[in-house]
């Protein structure tokens, strides 16, 4: 079942390159502090193969060189509540400033290339996302894990829409899945939003995406939002639209929402298939909800209903071909 033809109107090649940033320890360069690397080859050779990254090693890029002493986060003493300072134990050296300044002139550069997301290093006190270590004091001392790195925390401030996550999290089947999703969904926002967009796109967009959205969470905020669009000031609505659109994919979805969206699509077209029929997308999609089988068995079995009795509204829908088939997503029970 996995050699179905792609629904249509889900053409990941159409619009161009997707481009994500990436630290680039983790794609095999030789930039860390002991001239070694974090190669992942998930990311490089799979998901490489469906987007052009854009290596960004910060330490490397504010002249620290290869190899380097250790950095680390440290409370500042004098700023208890503050930021955390981004310090050499072992000379004393401080680089929180020069690292901020280029922070915020790379990541202006990187607003310019229409980045769809970033993957950046766990625990680095430049890359890290979360729970990187912060220690009371230069020499050390008990870390607590709230940290971000310097250069991510910049990232994620001034580009606040872009999905952005860890290498580690990557290995999470999950998590995987919703980060690559939230990159080909970003694309397709900013796709709508590129040019002179129309209230009667937008009502189109959000249709398509109306069962990922689903899947994420039931909330009606969005649908709200769409339905007094010609209400609200064109930029606020892009804004607001754009921001709730990321937050809603963002939610882990679960087995129990990916059901309720496989019967509501089943709905659409269950009286127009045969009793056997029936009863096979039933039984995968209850196969599914006792974790028999992973979600993409009911979804291709229901792919190819849809292709067949050409439902238009669903072989729009996002929802059943959010990704490419190769990048084997949707594959765990
Ligand atoms: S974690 Fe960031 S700063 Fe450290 S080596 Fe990798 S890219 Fe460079």
């Amino acid at each position: 079942m996995n050699q179905e033809a792609p629904i249509p109107a889900q053409d990941f090649s159409a619009g161009g390159v997707i481009r994500i940033g990436i630290s680039a320890c983790i794609l095999g360069q030789e930039v860390r502090y002991n001239g070694g690397h974090k190669l992942d080859r998930f990311i490089r050779d799979t998901l490489g193969a469906f987007v052009e990254f854009v290596p960004v090693c910060p330490e490397v890029d504010i002249g620290l060189g290869v190899p380097r002493e250790t950095l680390r986060l440290v409370q500042d003493d004098s700023d208890p509540d503050g930021e955390p300072l981004m310090q050499a134990p072992k000379s004393g050296a401080d680089h929180s400033k020069k690292m901020l300044r280029y922070a915020q002139r790379k990541v202006a550069e990187l607003s310019k290339l229409d980045l769809c997301g970033y993957i950046v290093q766990k625990g680095s006190p430049s890359c890290g996302m979360e729970r990187v270590r912060v220690y009371p004091r230069l020499d050390g001392g008990m870390p607590r894990r709230d940290g971000r790195g310097l250069f991510t925390r910049v990232l994620m401030q001034k580009l606040p829409l872009l999905p952005v996550e860890e290498d580690g999290r990557l290995n999470d089947p999950l998590l995987r899945e919703n980060f690559i999703e939230r990159v080909f969904a970003y694309r397709r926002l900013r796709q709508l939003f590129a040019g002179r967009w129309t209230i009667g796109q937008l009502v189109s967009f959000h249709g398509s995406e109306k069962l990922l959205l689903m899947a994420h969470s039931p909330g009606k905020a969005l649908g709200q939002l769409v339905a007094k669009a010609k209400a609200v000031p064109r930029a606020q609505l892009k804004d607001d639209y754009s921001r709730l659109f990321l937050e809603t994919l963002a939610r882990r979805s679960t087995v129990r929402k990916h059901v309720n969206v496989l019967q509501h699509i089943v709905g659409y077209f269950r009286k127009r298939l045969d009793d056997d029929s029936r009863r096979e997308v039933h039984d995968l999609i209850e196969a599914y909800r006792n974790q028999l089988v992973p979600l993409v068995v009911p979804v291709t079995l229901i792919r190819h209903h849809v292709r067949k009795l050409e439902i238009d509204y669903l072989m729009g829908q996002s929802y059943l071909s959010p990704h490419p088939r190769e990048l084997m997503l949707r594959n765990h029970a």
